[in-house]
């Protein structure tokens, strides 16, 4: 008879707590799992799902556009901001349903509410506590605003979610993918958008050549994009936002977003007291077995601050219970991680970019290729697409492959299949295409770029 209450106590039941929880759960090991807000955590309610569903609901402004090229007309255009809302909130009530199911469904008990560690045995939730053997921490992060005059009158990526009305004329504050995701989304539902940013390019992190298009494109389709501006405070006069830069410049407003950054979930946790070590801005240090200083107590998912993506939170949610539960012990690579941002158009990226490559390797090839997507041909629309590739002149190994396109995300989750595989450029030239597609561009750039 065990002394626990419970083999493993779950905290957070986002992307890696759920999958943690059902996984160990389907094995035989008894589980808890504590949630304070919502079933499926950021990505299924604030984040990657209504996120998307916005991109598509955006996307149809340029749609509409696109087919009067095509012969069709199209009557006024109208749009219900509070129908999309409801359309997503059952979209998102649905997918709650189906995680509290899969739960349910593995045998993993459910508590509702604010859990934190007693010691290295023991979570509280209220007035009570649960004794485990293991405690996994999977709390992930929040969004994170600087400390300016005004800034209670912003709002961040959470609210935009539920926003009561849309805005006339919006800014967004921010250079990275949420900033750049929401811009396109906004632009797209007929809002005028300004997207402000302290550094010199946006999407900090990808390739050059990625960094220029996409600003250059998304300028293009009307979003006022002004960098190396830092926001200094925000004023409100009646229902206007008047936002002062450090450039002189005063940028009047409905709304201010801030996706200045996430911070990991890690306050009131009880962490400190117990002596759990602690990184940079509260991210949980874990060893590559996701185990913290107090062996009892692990940590995954963005909690750790590392790649915070749906995926990878996945990932390492079922290594980890391999590891403890199972004699197959997996581990996450975290190389050629395929990732998107969901602009309009879309970037897809896997391995290194450009620099990274020349930092690493003495020869590098890059096969670059800049057109014009078939559909705007007859669409009327100036808008183009960016194919790379990072070659090891050496190794002829692929090392990197970038795109920003229609459907570049889609894309590139097969480029990222080839990329694992070891691909070759040999391979890739040998590859038939599918004709006609943008993707075959990938398998028929045949000379390399010289800078
Ligand atoms: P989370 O999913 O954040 O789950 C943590 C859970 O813990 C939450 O439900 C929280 O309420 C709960 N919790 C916190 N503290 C406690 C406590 N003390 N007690 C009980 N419960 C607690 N990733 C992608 O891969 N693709 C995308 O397109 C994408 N888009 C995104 C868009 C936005 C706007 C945002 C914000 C994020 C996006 N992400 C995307 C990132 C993705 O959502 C996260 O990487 C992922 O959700 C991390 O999973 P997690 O399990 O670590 O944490």
């Amino acid at each position: 008879m065990s002394v626990f209450d419970v083999d493993l106590f779950v905290i957070g039941a986002g992307s890696g707590g759920v999958r943690a929880a059902r996984m160990a759960a389907g094995l035989g090991v008894r589980v808890a799992i504590a949630e304070n807000r919502y079933l499926g955590g950021t990505c299924v309610n604030v984040g990657c799902v209504p996120k998307k569903l916005f991109v598509y609901a955006s996307h149809f402004r340029e749609d509409f556009e696109a087919a009067k090229g095509f012969g069709w007309s199209v009557a006024e255009l109208q749009f219900d901001w509070s129908c999309l809302l409801a359309q997503k909130n059952q979209e998102i009530h649905r997918l709650q349903g189906v995680y509290q199911g899969l739960l349910n469904d593995s045998g993993v008990q459910v508590i509702e509410g604010q859990a934190r560690l007693v010691d290295a045995h023991t979570v509280a939730i209220g007035e009570r506590q649960v004794h485990c053997e293991r405690i996994l921490i999977a709390t992930g992060g929040w969004p994170w605003i600087p400390d300016i005059p005004g800034k209670e009158f912003v709002v961040t990526s959470n609210e935009m979610f539920t926003l009561d009305k849309l805005p006339k004329r919006m800014l967004i504050v921010g250079g990275g993918y949420i900033a750049v995701e929401f811009a396109g989304i906004m632009h797209g539902l007929g809002v005028q958008t300004t997207l402000c940013y302290r550094g010199t390019k946006l999407l900090r992190g990808f390739d050059e050549d990625v960094r220029d298009f996409v600003a250059q494109e998304i300028q293009k389709k009307g979003i006022d994009i002004r960098l190396n501006a830092q926001i200094n405070r925000i004023e409100k006069i009646d229902n206007v936002l008047l936002a002062h830069s450090d450039q002189d410049q005063l940028i009047e407003v409905d709304l201010v977003l801030y996706a200045t950054g996430r911070k990991p979930n890690t306050a009131s946790l009880g962490l400190e007291s117990l002596g759990v070590a602690l990184g940079a801005g509260g991210a949980i240090t874990v060893n590559e077995h996701y185990q913290t200083n107090i062996p009892s107590i692990y940590a995954l998912g963005d909690v750790t601050d590392r790649l915070n993506l749906t995926p990878v939170a996945t990932a390492e949610a079922m290594a980890l219970v391999n590891q403890l539960y199972t004699d197959r012990a997996t581990t996450v690579d975290y190389d050629n991680i395929p990732t998107a941002v969901f602009s309009q158009p879309n970037v897809g990226t896997v391995g290194l970019t450009e620099d990274e490559a020349r930092q690493r390797y003495p020869d590098i090839d890059i096969y670059k290729s800049v057109f014009r997507p078939m559909k705007h041909t007859l669409s009327g629309l100036d808008e183009k697409t960016l194919m790379k590739i990072v070659v090891n002149r050496s190794s002829d190994k692929v090392l990197g492959i970038h795109m920003v396109g229609p459907e570049a995300a889609e894309i590139i989750q097969g480029m990222a299949v080839a990329m694992r595989a070891g691909a070759t450029k040999a391979v890739f030239d040998s590859t038939i295409g599918i004709h006609p597609t943008a993707a075959e561009e990938f398998v028929t750039m045949r000379k390399p770029v010289h800078p």
